[in-house]
């Protein structure tokens, strides 16, 4: 016999037997009258044994059974309208594969609340509650579409060293490890290699990988170790990757609320889709609003989170960018503009007060790319092999760094990044 995932059970199943195997979510034992609640990653279906129409022995290991045990059970499809999925099975045979101890150090009912702590320490039960699987199977389609709506693009992807030499971006925010007799860094963003490939002749690149990033402070938005999605795209400018960019995000949310419908559900949400084309407001445009929302910042600095709350209070929860930032707020490597060089060709793309997103046009001629480097106090030699790339045919370029749990949280609501990755790495916390 084929085995069935509980949500294939339907109309006609009805007076066959089927084969399931599943975890016991749930007992219910009424004296002569037991009901099992089998979950697998699909979800749930009643296993009903009235003591009359069973085995003796199926009704008494029934009795016994332990929560989130392993079981195997076949047995016959009954309509129910009673039951939760309007179907339940009555078993001819259960086999415990493997009994689960007790007490259980996490819930899986979620009858009783438990704190983002305690679940992540025991991340695999946590993991078994449909409204926290429902996440990861989203995360999964949203990788999906991301790949398929790059490929469709005419995106090559591709895998560069996690393991680097000295110079990045800048020194901070680096995680030293030992290497042989050399000193070396787990790579902070994929930046300086997927450059390289555009002198390679890739043209269009992407990839999905990890980044490391020695914040140092706890915060909801911050992973040390998270997931982007970066591209880097030859003969256009900023403008031509934002348009890649919003085309994507409006593209995941249609494949996640196509496909996904029952997550979305196990989730309690509904998806809106967001209309093309993001608003863009300057960096100076910004500043005012944030000013006249009381919080004032001074021309060539960051935006602070309330600069960013205020903005958010502004457009509503929705997708937008921030352009033209000021040339010394962005890395080297950013294409200030020709006419007003204290600005570049740049963009954050936000959602609210949350950024998912930064790219720009690169800077791809050599002599100025140096100037720059040298402008932001580093030291050029350190990056010879990536200034390499620059002296014998570099194409102009742009790009950018989407985080994947960022782009996650912020389209389900969740209220923590830790919520958007299966075993988060933050400052104290190195397990599971
Ligand atoms: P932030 O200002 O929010 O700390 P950033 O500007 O330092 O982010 P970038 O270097 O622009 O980050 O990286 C590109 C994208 O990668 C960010 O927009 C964000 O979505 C994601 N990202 C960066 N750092 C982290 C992190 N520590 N945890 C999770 N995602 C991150
Ligand atoms: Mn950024």
């Amino acid at each position: 016999m084929q085995r069935k995932w509980t949500s294939e059970i339907g109309e006609g199943d009805v007076g066959r037997d089927v084969l399931l195997y599943g975890w016991v979510h749930e007992i219910r034992d009424l004296g002569g009258l037991v009901f099992i609640i089998l979950r697998d990653r699909e979800g749930f279906i009643q296993v009903t044994l009235p003591k009359k129409k069973v085995s003796v022995e199926t009704f008494e290991l029934a009795k016994k059974l332990k929560r989130e045990s392993v079981i195997k059970v076949v047995g016959t499809v009954k309509k129910e309208p009673k039951a939760p999925q309007g179907y339940e099975v009555i078993p001819k045979d259960i086999e415990v594969l493997n009994e689960a101890q007790v007490p259980l150090p996490l819930e899986v009912t979620e009858k009783v609340p438990a704190e983002l702590d305690t679940r992540l320490d025991h991340r695999f039960l946590d993991l078994r509650k449909p409204r926290i699987q429902a996440i990861f199977r989203i995360r999964h389609q949203m990788l999906q579409s991301v790949r398929s709506f790059l490929c469709e693009h005419g995106f090559i992807e591709v895998n560069t060293p996690k393991i680097v030499s000295t110079a990045t971006e800048g020194g901070t925010e680096l995680f030293p490890i030992s290497y042989f007799e050399k000193e070396a860094f787990l790579n902070q963003s994929p930046q300086l290699y997927k450059q390289i490939l555009m002198a390679a002749g890739f043209e269009r690149v992407f990839e999905i990988g990890p980044i490391f990033r020695a914040e140092e402070h706890n915060t909801t938005r911050h992973l040390n170790e998270a997931i982007s999605i970066d591209i880097e795209m030859s003969f256009t400018d900023h403008e031509g990757v934002m348009k890649i960019l919003e085309e994507l995000v409006v593209k995941v949310y249609e494949d996640v609320a196509e496909n996904c419908e029952k997550f979305l559900d196990w989730l309690n949400l509904k998806l809106e889709i967001p209309s093309l084309p993001f608003e863009r407001v300057t960096y100076d445009e910004a500043l005012e609003i944030s000013k006249r929302k009381g919080e004032e910042i001074p021309w060539g600095e960051d935006l602070s989170t309330p600069a960013l709350k205020a903005l958010a209070e502004e457009f509503g929860d929705v997708h937008y960018f921030i352009v033209d930032w000021p040339t010394e707020c962005k890395p080297f490597y950013a294409m200030p503009y020709e006419d007003r060089a204290e600005i570049c060709k740049s963009f954050d793309l936000m959602k609210g007060a949350l950024e998912l997103a930064s790219g720009t046009q690169r800077i791809h001629k050599y002599d100025m790319l140096v100037e720059s480097i040298k402008s932001k106090g580093l030291n050029p030699e350190s990056f010879e092999f990536y200034l390499e790339a620059f002296r014998y045919g570099m194409p102009p370029h742009a790009g950018w760094g989407l985080g994947a749990e960022r782009l996650l949280m912020s389209m389900l609501g969740l209220k923590n990044i830790r919520e958007a990755t299966l075993f988060p790495r933050d400052r104290n916390r190195l397990l599971p």
